[in-house]
């Protein structure tokens, strides 16, 4: 198996490939696994590091594993974080494990987008997902791992006679110390670095960490390769030049990354105004609830129990697990109130509220090659998540937490939902604070080149040997947790990419 890190890099290097793949997130990776065992000569490389670094601290996480150290920030409507993985697995590495299966009415509205082209429709795509859980090892979140977080969000859904439950994961050795988001310790998460890319490597594929793609190569109107800085590991100081030149280039560099990329290149004029344009997030807010009894949200699977309200499409609330930290900043208290809170974290249950979102953002590149990101929300995403929120109350409730709260400007405490529901009526965008962590749509695929980037076949409109191949390519917001969705895209594209 080839993994390679800085220090098999430096200097000046030249390679041929038939493929190179800019990324090793669940796009690259899925891709690079097909491609492989077809027997094409693939090169990856990935600007994170080679190995896991991981430990639980956010400063740790943020240095090595996190897109431009975990500070990328949407302006716009107002400053919102938006979140992406980084090293050997991209997302895969931080990720929470929820797997969800495209649902079948957003694949039809994609072979719509496509003109009635059904190669990612539900009967190709179907096939693909079971091979692809299998290899990552996706299974329900187990009862003896899932924590009481999790257990009081599926007996609230369980009261309500919601959809939902304990959710799918690709975590199949988990062991529940609710740790996913900082990397997991034990090896217990089915990240794509510890099944998809070790197939690759075992069909000859070379993964190379901590290169930094900066530049497409482009000769007679044709992708022929790129340029990559090698940094090392910690300091990234630049060690060495790295070009590799291949008959087909595949960016998969994430819903943010990819456009970055594509503009900073110099060639966001070329392939046209769906450059970084589109951009969906899932943005989402929070209902945090205080019980009686001990919940310790920190322990037990990161975010392991969802649901859904048909009356509220869109709406995909799922558990939040925080650090006792992290959660007594969100509680908002200092000093004094802070110390007499620290007694009572143990006591909170969260969940998340995310929105498949009709608002819309752009990404672009600065000079020195970080992502620009503009978002505007559009208001119905806020009264969705408004509605959420007083859903997932409910919920909360049912499921035995006794007052609620939530991390928006003054909302106060709150014993029924109803009550915490008409404190959010009048709130603005301004009072909550919002988070993303699914950017993707920002390198459309379609038909028309106005609108999207690469057409049916992940090739570039306006650029032969160019293709993409992960969460910006999506046609329209996806309404489900990307990975999934991610990786049978690539892998549905790679197969047809074999036989071209
Ligand atoms: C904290 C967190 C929790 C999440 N939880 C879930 C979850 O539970 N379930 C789920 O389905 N999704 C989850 N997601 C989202 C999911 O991880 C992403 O949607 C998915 O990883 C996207 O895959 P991708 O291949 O498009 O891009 P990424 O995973 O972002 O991979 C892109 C890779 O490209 C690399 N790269 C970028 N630019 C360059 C360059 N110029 N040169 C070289 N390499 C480059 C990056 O370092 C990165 O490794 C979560 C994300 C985060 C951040």
């Amino acid at each position: 198996m080839t993994l390679r890190d800085h220090t098999d890099a430096r200097g000046t290097t030249t390679m041929d490939a038939d493929v190179v793949v800019v990324g090793s997130g669940p796009g690259g990776a899925a891709l690079s696994r097909v491609l492989a065992e077809a027997g094409q000569r693939v090169v990856v490389l990935e600007e994170g590091p080679a190995r896991p670094n991981f430990r639980p601290n956010q400063a740790h996480v943020s240095r090595y594993h996190m897109q431009e150290g975990g500070t990328m920030l949407a302006r716009g409507s107002k400053i919102l974080p938006v979140a992406a993985g980084r090293g050997v697995g991209g997302g895969s590495l931080v990720n929470s494990a929820i797997c969800f299966r495209t649902p079948d009415a957003i694949l039809d509205q994609w072979t719509d987008v496509l003109g009635g082209d059904t190669r990612y429709g539900p009967q190709r795509l179907g096939p693909i997902f079971e091979e692809i859980e299998a290899l990552i090892g996706v299974g329900p979140t187990r009862d003896s791992i899932a924590g009481e977080n999790n257990r009081l969000i599926a007996r609230g859904v369980a009261k309500l006679g919601l959809v939902g439950g304990l959710v799918d994961r690709n975590a199949p050795s988990c062991v529940g110390c609710g740790l996913c988001n900082f990397g997991c310790p034990v090896g217990g998460k089915g990240s794509v670095d510890r099944n998809l890319l070790p197939m690759a490597m075992a069909s000859g594929a070379i993964v190379q960490g901590d290169v930094k793609v900066h530049r497409i190569l482009v000769e007679n109107d044709r992708a022929v390769g790129v340029v990559g800085t090698v940094q090392d590991t910690d300091t990234r100081e630049p060690v060495g030049e790295l070009t590799v030149r291949a008959e087909r280039v595949v960016v998969c560099a994430g819903g943010i990354g990819t456009p970055r990329l594509l503009h900073h290149s110099g060639l966001a004029e070329r392939l046209g105004p769906a450059t970084g344009a589109g951009l969906h997030i899932h943005p989402g807010n929070a209902v945090v609830a205080r019980c009686d009894h001990i919940v310790k949200m920190w322990s037990g699977a990161t975010q392991g129990a969802w649901f859904e309200d048909p009356a509220l499409p869109g709406v995909l609330p799922h558990t939040m697990s925080l650090p006792p930290g992290a959660l007594l900043l969100l509680l908002g208290q200092a000093g004094l109130a802070a110390k007499q809170m620290m007694h009572q974290l143990k006591h909170y249950a969260g969940c998340l509220v995310m929105v498949s979102d009709k608002g819309e953002g752009t990404v672009s590149a600065s000079a020195n090659g970080r992502a620009k990101i503009h978002y505007a929300f559009d208001p119905g995403d806020l009264e969705r998540i408004k509605k959420g929120m007083v859903l997932t109350a409910e919920v909360l409730l049912a499921g035995g937490a006794k007052e609620l709260t939530a991390p928006v400007h003054q909302i106060g405490r709150h014993t029924t939902a109803t009550s915490l529901g008409k404190a959010l009526e009048d709130r603005t965008i301004h009072d909550f604070i919002m988070y993303a962590s699914h950017p993707m749509a920002s390198c459309r695929m379609g038909t028309d080149p106005q609108t999207s980037v690469i057409g049916p076949d992940a090739q570039a409109h306006h650029l032969p040997g160019l293709y993409l191949a992960d969460s910006s390519i999506f046609p329209t917001s996806l309404g489900v947790n990307p990975q999934l969705t991610t990786m049978a895209l690539a892998t549905a594209i790679a197969r047809d990419m074999a036989q071209a």
